[in-house]
C-alpha cells in the first residue's frame, strides 16, 4: 500500500454529507483496486460545527486542516443557522480556512461532458468538448481594497467607495498558478482585465507578462478585457484553455462559464495557497454548489460536483493525474450510459439516486481499471 499524504474531510451541512460518502466510496475503491491510501481525517465545520462546539470551525480543525495536504469540503449553511450574527454564522467556518491556509488562486474548470451537451443553453457545436480552467485571484482586489465604505457628504448625499488595489506579489503569484496549470494542459493562458479605463489592469497585465517571460516563455499567453471575454465565452468558450484574471472580474466570469455546462451539480472547484519548498501548495476542494436544503437528506443530490473536486485533489495535491483520469472516465461513462440524478435528468435518461450514481460510478472505474 502507497500512503498518499493527509486528506482532512469536512461534510458540513445540508447534503454535504450525504456527497461526501460517495467519495468515501471512491477512496475505499483506491485502496482495494488500486493499493493508493490517504490518512484520513474527518472533523466538522459550518452549522453542524455550530451546534456541536458553538463554533463554525474549531482551532483544533484549524490545526488539522493546516497539517493536511488538501481538505475536501462538502458545504455549509441551511435556513436553521440564518439568523445568527455574520461573526458566527456557518459561513465564517469557511472564510477563515480560506485565510488561514492562505489559498489565493481559485480554481473552476468549466466541462462539458457529451451526455449532458443538451444540459445547456448553448448550441451543442458550441459547448460539446468545452474544457476550460478559469484561475481568479480571491484574496486582493475590489472586495478587499481600503479605503471603503459609505459616507455621507456634506450636503446629507451619500458615497459609496471600494478600492481596486494590487501589488506586485499578488498578481505574480496567481499568474505563476495559471501558467503552472497550463503546462499539464493546452499551454494556453489568457490574461483578463481592464487595462484601457483602470491603472491597476495595467499594472496586472504587465506583470503578468513579466512572469510569463522570466518563467513561463514556452506557454501562449494573449490579453483580453473582461467585457470581450466575457462575451468570447458565450460566443465561442472552446477559444480558451487557462483564463487567469482578478477576484471581480473572476467572480463573474467563472459563473457564467460554470452555466455553459448546464448543472451546478456538476461544478468542480479548488483553492490554492503558496507553494512551499518542495513545491507543495496548500489546498482545499468543494463542489460550487451548496448545502442544498431543500433536498438534504432525501439521497436526491447529485454527487459528481463533489467527486471532481476529489479528482482535482487526486491531480493537484496528490499527484495522482492517472487516477484523476480514471474517475473524471467513470463520470463520463454512467453519464453516458443513461443515468441521471434529478437535477440533471432528461428525457429518455433512468433516474438515480444519490447512492446508486456513486454505486454506479465504482462499478464504472472497475471496468476502467479491469
Ligand atoms: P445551493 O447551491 O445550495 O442550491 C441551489 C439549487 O440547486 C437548489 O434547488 C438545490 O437543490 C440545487 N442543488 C445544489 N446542489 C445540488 C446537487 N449537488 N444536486 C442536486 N441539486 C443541487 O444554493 P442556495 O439554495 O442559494 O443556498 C443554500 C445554502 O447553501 C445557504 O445556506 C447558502 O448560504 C449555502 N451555500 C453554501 C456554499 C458553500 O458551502 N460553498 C455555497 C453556496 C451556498
Amino acid at each position: 500500500m502507497a500512503n498518499k499524504g493527509k486528506l482532512l474531510i469536512l461534510p458540513g451541512d445540508g447534503i454535504g454529507p450525504e456527497v461526501m460518502r460517495e467519495v468515501r466510496r471512491v477512496i475505499d475503491w483506491m485502496a482495494k483496486k488500486r493499493g493508493i491510501t490517504f490518512e484520513v481525517e474527518e472533523a466538522l465545520v459550518g452549522g453542524a460545527s455550530i451546534d456541536a462546539y458553538g463554533k463554525p470551525v474549531t482551532d483544533e480543525t484549524m490545526d488539522i486542516a493546516l497539517a493536511a495536504d488538501a481538505v475536501l469540503l462538502g458545504a455549509v449553511g441551511g435556513p436553521k443557522w440564518d439568523d445568527l450574527p455574520f461573526e458566527v454564522k456557518p459561513e465564517r467556518g469557511l472564510l477563515r480556512l480560506r485565510k488561514d491556509l492562505g489559498l489565493f488562486a481559485n480554481l473552476r474548470p468549466a466541462m462539458c461532458f457529451d451526455a449532458l451537451v443538451d444540459a445547456s443553453t448553448l448550441k451543442p457545436e458550441i459547448v460539446r468538448g468545452l474544457d476550460i480552467m478559469i484561475v481568479r485571484e480571491l484574496t486582493g482586489g475590489v472586495y478587499f481594497g481600503t479605503p471603503r465604505g459609505i459616507e455621507t457628504l456634506p450636503d446629507g448625499s451619500r458615497r459609496g467607495v471600494n478600492t481596486q488595489v494590487y501589488t506586485t506579489e499578488e498578481i505574480r503569484r496567481v499568474a505563476r498558478v495559471a501558467f503552472d496549470i497550463a503546462t499539464k494542459r493546452n499551454n494556453k493562458v489568457t490574461s483578463s482585465e481592464k487595462a484601457n479605463v483602470m491603472e491597476s489592469g495595467i499594472l496586472w497585465r504587465e506583470e503578468v507578462t513579466f512572469v510569463h517571460d522570466k518563467e513561463f516563455p514556452g506557454v501562449e499567453l494573449s490579453h483580453m478585457y473582461a467585457d470581450n471575454c466575457a462575451m468570447q465565452l458565450v460566443r465561442n468558450p472552446k477559444q480558451f484553455d487557462v483564463i487567469v484574471t482578478d477576484n471581480l472580474f473572476g467572480d463573474l466570469l467563472s459563473d457564467a462559464a460554470a452555466m455553459l455546462t448546464g448543472s451546478l451539480g456538476m461544478l468542480p472547484s479548488a483553492s490554492l495557497g503558496a507553494a512551499d519548498a518542495n513545491g507543495k501548495r496548500k489546498a482545499m476542494y468543494e463542489p460550487v454548489h451548496g448545502s442544498a436544503p431543500d433536498i438534504a437528506g432525501k439521497d436526491l443530490a447529485n454527487p459528481i460536483a463533489t467527486l471532481l473536486s476529489f479528482a482535482m485533489a487526486l491531480r493537484y495535491s496528490f499527484d495522482l493525474g492517472a487516477e484523476a483520469d480514471l474517475l473524471e472516465k467513470a463520470v463520463e461513462n454512467v453519464l453516458g450510459g443513461g443515468l441521471r440524478t434529478g437535477d440533471i435528468m432528461q428525457p429518455g435518461m433512468a433516474k438515480v439516486s444519490t447512492g446508486v450514481m456513486g454505486e454506479s460510478i465504482v462499478r464504472a472505474l472497475d471496468k476502467l481499471a479491469a
